[in-house]
């Protein structure tokens, strides 16, 4: 039998509780899941992509069928690339689902054979975003509970480099 591979694609500047809740979702649903950093050239990040997989590779440790990876381009070739059959994205409130609706409308007349699968956040992540936790975390807001203790550390290194 086939594996059903799951592509979970993001920017993941940095990945939060809410992304790894995704994660835990998605793997218990698919043989494997691929965590995609998304390079945009033209968005600079806070972290580099090279600090993204390493917070995701560290973070994913614990996670025998999910492993991260980074791509440039079409993230439906991406996709097809790695033998990824579903597209997997996450949900927080109505506002998400306008445009997580147009881009995998988008995504599947590009490839009708990649599937988009949205999963529910948990309640708890329901507000959680990578951008909120950087505008808060770089006013020394404490963001434990709501990112992995390693990207915490890391969000805290950064900032005071920063200043
Ligand atoms: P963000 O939207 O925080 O900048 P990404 O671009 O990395 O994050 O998003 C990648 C995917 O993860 C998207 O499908 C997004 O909806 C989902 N996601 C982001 N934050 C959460 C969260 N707190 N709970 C569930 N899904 C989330």
């Amino acid at each position: 039998m086939t594996k059903k591979i799951a592509l979970y694609p993001g920017s993941f500047d940095p990945p939060t509780n809410g992304h790894l809740d995704i994660i835990e979702k998605g793997s218990k649903l698919f043989d494997k899941v691929i965590v995609a950093v998304m390079i945009n050239p033209d968005k600079k990040g806070l972290f580099s992509v090279e600090e993204r997989m390493e917070m995701l590779n560290e973070i994913l440790k614990d996670f025998p069928n999910v492993e991260a990876d980074s791509f440039n381009g079409l993230t439906v070739d991406f996709a097809a690339e790695r033998k990824a059959c579903v597209m997997l994205r996450g949900l927080r409130a109505l506002s998400d689902f306008d445009s997580e609706f147009q881009l995998s409308l988008m995504n599947r007349r590009l490839n009708k054979d990649i599937q988009t699968v949205f999963l529910m956040t948990g309640m708890r992540w329901i507000y959680i975003s990578s951008s909120i936790i950087k505008q808060a975390a770089q006013f020394g807001g404490e963001v434990k509970g709501m990112v992995p203790d390693f990207v915490r550390k890391k969000l805290k290194q950064k900032y005071k480099k920063k200043k």
